[in-house]
């Protein structure tokens, strides 16, 4: 579960990390009232549970409560990334000199939370990953230990930060990774972390990740989930009953069990090819589930190819082939499909595919299936 910017905050501010005075407003009115009381210039941020919302248009300054007023009203009115505003934080304004990132994630191959800091903090980490891996420091924390003076330490230097920043830089990390672990979170982000003019170090934005699986410790925060965390296709996918994750590859992915849905996509990857999703239709799919996830698929517009990778145990292969061709008179079919099916009423199964007259590539085992997904997918056409 993510937290927005404004909860995240809270919670680091509750131990010790110093953040901007502001305050949650729902109306244009009370971000008027809520900037006339802060006094001076505000900044005004949209809380949607998405990143980048300064790109997006969603974080602006304000100079008086009057243009808090006129700019909240339209922050309010927006949509970012598909997700409507519904609250804009209205914080006093910070004098930045420098953007610092600072952060806590699980790292699985240490089976470690590690701690990264960049000079290149505002810009989003993976993106500083990317362009200039160098520039982000990490250490790993000994859970026993506890995060230590020596490796706050090594954060700071090894990010050109000034020596006389160093003890409160550790004081925030210690806080930091304090909230990480009270809260059972998964990620803990502060970018960035400023620097003002004055001399301060303050976190002026927030981001936590909690892990589901420990929220029943925590049935406050448990009462934070935002209705409008889910991108709309991640609710039509809970509401059917799917577990479902998009990702950026070509090739689209209809699985039953997840174990059988990460082979696909590693085999996907060993012959070439990327897909473009995770789906685990379940057990025991019925014809109108899979007709869901085949639209789902669908409207991806980076699908190139849809591969139906399904094991019939519980599951019967003729009411998924039902489920195919049911989809199939919803959403026309744009890409060349290859089905596996193999397993209960596997015969029967393909013989509702065949008599379809629907041109279909069919595969006995998996990996010629994923052979022929990854050449339909280059060439847009059968293997
Ligand atoms: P994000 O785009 O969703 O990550 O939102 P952030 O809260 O990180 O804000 C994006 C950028 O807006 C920051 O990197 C800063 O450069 C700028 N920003 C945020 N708050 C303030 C502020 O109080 N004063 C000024 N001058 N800039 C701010
Ligand atoms: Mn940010």
């Amino acid at each position: 579960m993510k937290l927005h910017e404004y909860q995240s905050k809270q919670l680091f501010a509750a131990h010790g990390v110093p953040i901007p005075k502001g305050e949650i407003a729902t109306t244009p009115g009370e971000a008027w009232r809520i900037a006339s009381e802060l006094g001076g210039p505000v900044v005004v941020k949209s809380q949607v549970l998405v990143g980048g919302r300064g790109k997006a248009g969603g974080i602006k300054l304000a100079q008086t409560s009057d243009e808090a007023e006129k700019v909240a009203e339209g922050i309010l009115g927006l949509e970012i990334k598909g997700l409507p505003v519904r609250k804009v934080l209205i914080d006093k304004a910070a004098d930045i000199q420098e953007e610092i990132y600072l952060g806590t994630v699980i790292d699985r191959t240490n089976r470690r939370a590690v701690m990264m800091a960049s000079s290149e903090g505002g810009v989003e980490i993976e993106e500083v990953a990317r362009t200039n891996p160098d520039a982000i420091k990490k250490v790993i924390i000994d859970p026993f230990l506890g995060l230590r003076d020596y490796q706050t330490l090594t954060l700071a230097k090894g990010i050109g930060l000034p020596s006389e920043y160093y003890r409160e830089f550790g004081r925030i990390a210690r806080g930091l990774y304090e909230a990480f672990l009270a809260y059972d979170a998964s990620l803990a982000e502060i970018n960035p972390l400023i620097v003002t003019s004055t001399g301060e170090l303050q976190a002026v934005d927030g981001k936590m990740v909690l892990d589901d699986n420990g929220l029943f410790r925590h049935p406050n925060l448990a009462e934070m989930r935002d209705v409008d965390e889910e991108s709309s296709t991640e609710r039509a996918a809970r509401e059917a009953g799917l577990s479902y994750v998009q990702l950026d590859g070509e090739i689209g992915c209809m699985v039953n069990g997840a174990g059988l849905a990460m082979a696909t996509m590693d085999i996907i990857k060993h012959f070439g090819g990327a897909p473009a999703n995770f789906l685990d239709i379940g057990g025991g799919a019925k014809a109108e589930r899979v007709a869901t996830a085949l639209r789902l698929i669908l409207a991806d517009e980076n699908v190139k190819a849809v591969l139906f990778n399904i094991f019939g145990g519980i599951t019967r292969c003729d009411e998924v082939a039902k489920g195919i061709l049911a989809a199939f008179e919803e959403v026309k079919l744009t890409v060349p499909l290859i089905a596996r099916l193999v397993g209960t009423n596997e015969k029967e199964g393909r013989e509702i595919l065949n008599r379809s007259g629907y041109r279909l590539i069919t595969a006995v085992t998996l990996a010629k299936a994923a052979r022929k997904a990854v050449a339909a997918a280059r060439s847009g056409t059968e293997a």
